[in-house]
């Protein structure tokens, strides 16, 4: 099949790259010239493991192509795929103007029948906007899907070979035809494609992102009551997720999630209920703990310096929002080191991928530095933000050795509590005891 993708970031890059492996011909369009020079000069612009390897060969097989030309692009093409950023407005709404100015774009370009598909995650009721804006100056018939992505970053590569679900939301059996063919290959396990009218395909998106941050949540209150009442929130947590209702996943508590994701779908569902004269008091509270969640690990350090962190050097491990990309959106990393340059720390920070985007924030307010061993050198503490596996066994003595004291404060509870004794440090991590 011929294959558009408009948008070749995170979601259309993957996509692009998968739906190419899979055989068929792709055009990847994106109007940032220099990453398209970049993707045609053999270069990925994000690190996603396992994607490199399909990028080459499928580039060089002459199955996936990148281009800034929209109207190029989508001429000879079946199926154009919107993968266009869709941020959070002020008002917490899904800014639409990238996918409908695009839309509206393709009106005029189209001159035989395509399936318009709308990956983004998009609010209910936009794959009516987007047909309507794509009719004001269409001279040909056309379907316009709304097909949410679920892939992970940092597993992408793999979630998207083979997921779990498509979800494909559809009233045309023309697209739907179309669009089970073009999926078939990635579900041969017999994993279901759900077809669906395109309402309930843009909720289920949003239901699915807003539950999964609504566990994060509670686990991250859980958390800090366990703190409070001398409960261990590791016991807890493999006591709870062992009942088959509950299941073990997603049930880690830490510095609140971030992500290009998970906060602007909350907030953007939030937004469709206030619309909608809905109260969900649920995503209310959810927003409100992890605004604060954020601040957690920075709170603790301030308090266990007295809240002054003049003349206090503070490493930080883990700059990425979760481990396995450089994706740095939303991190809780930017909330952690804010906080503490604030209150007068200078900080060294390290993260195996995603220090070259933290450095267009930070510049040079924070040092950065190549190794995870040369933030601790003369560190009074360490703050692990991001579980990279990198960080999970480090050789304690050294550490000990290079920092000016033992002190670390671990936002995604690496380390067992009893080997912290053994080792001679100060942990305080989260929703367990601290060891002094
Ligand atoms: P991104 O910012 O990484 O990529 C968007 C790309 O679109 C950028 O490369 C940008 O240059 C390009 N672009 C902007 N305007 C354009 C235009 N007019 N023409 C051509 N290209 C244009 O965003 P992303 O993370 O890939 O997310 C895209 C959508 O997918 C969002 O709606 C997001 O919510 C959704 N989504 C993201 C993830 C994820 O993990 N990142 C997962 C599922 C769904």
């Amino acid at each position: 099949m011929k294959i558009a993708v408009i948008g070749t970031g995170y979601v259309g890059l993957v996509s692009g790259t998968c739906f190419a492996e899979t055989g068929n011909h792709v055009i990847c369009v994106d109007n940032d010239a220099q990453k398209v020079a970049k993707l045609n000069a053999g270069e990925l612009t994000i690190y996603e493991p396992g994607l490199e390897n399909l990028f080459q060969r499928n580039t060089k097989e002459q199955r996936l192509f990148f281009t800034t030309d929209l109207e190029e692009a989508v001429k000879d093409v079946e199926i154009i795929f919107l993968a266009l950023p869709t941020p959070p407005g002020e008002d917490g709404s899904a800014d639409l103007s990238y996918v409908l100015g695009v839309a509206e774009q393709l009106g005029q370009m189209i001159t035989s029948y395509k399936v318009i598909v709308d990956k983004s995650t998009v609010p209910v009721g936009t794959a009516e906007k987007v047909a309507a804006a794509i009719k004001k100056n269409a001279k040909v018939d056309f379907d316009v899907v709304s097909n949410p992505e679920f892939l992970r970053e940092g597993v992408a590569v793999d979630d998207f070979l083979k997921p779990d679900r498509v979800v494909v939301g559809t009233s045309s059996a023309r697209a739907q035809d179309v669009m089970h063919r073009l999926y078939e290959p990635f579900v041969r396990q017999g994993n279901p494609i759900y077809f669906m009218d395109e309402r309930s395909a843009e909720m289920t998106k949003y239901a699915a992102n807003s539950y999964l941050a609504t566990r994060i949540t509670f686990m991250n209150e859980i958390a800090n009551l366990c703190e409070t009442v001398g409960a261990n929130v590791d016991e807890v947590r493999k006591g709870m997720g062992s009942d088959n209702r509950i299941g073990r996943r997603f049930l880690f508590p830490g510095v609140g999630y971030g992500g290009s994701c998970f906060p602007k779908d909350v907030q953007a569902l939030h937004k469709t209920s206030v619309d909608n004269k809905y109260d969900f008091k649920v995503l209310k509270s959810v927003m409100e703990v992890n605004n604060k969640q954020k601040h957690v690990l920075s709170e603790k350090i301030l308090k266990y310096f007295n809240n002054d962190l003049n003349g206090k050097h503070i490493a930080v491990w883990g700059l990425a929002f979760k481990p396995n990309t450089d994706d740095i959106r939303e991190a809780p990393a930017i909330y952690t080191i804010e906080n503490l340059l604030r209150a007068g720390a200078k900080v060294t920070a390290y993260d195996p991928e995603a220090s070259e985007n933290m450095k267009k924030i930070f510049e040079d307010r924070v040092n950065f530095v190549e190794h995870r061993y040369d933030a601790l050198k003369e560190a009074d503490a360490l703050a692990i933000v991001t579980e990279w596996s990198i960080f999970r066994t480090p050789d304690f003595s050294f550490m000990g050795e290079l920092m000016k004291e033992k002190v670390i404060f671990d936002g995604r509870n690496l380390y067992d509590t009893e080997l912290m004794i053994d080792k001679g440090f100060y942990y305080n991590s989260i929703g367990r005891n601290t060891v002094e």
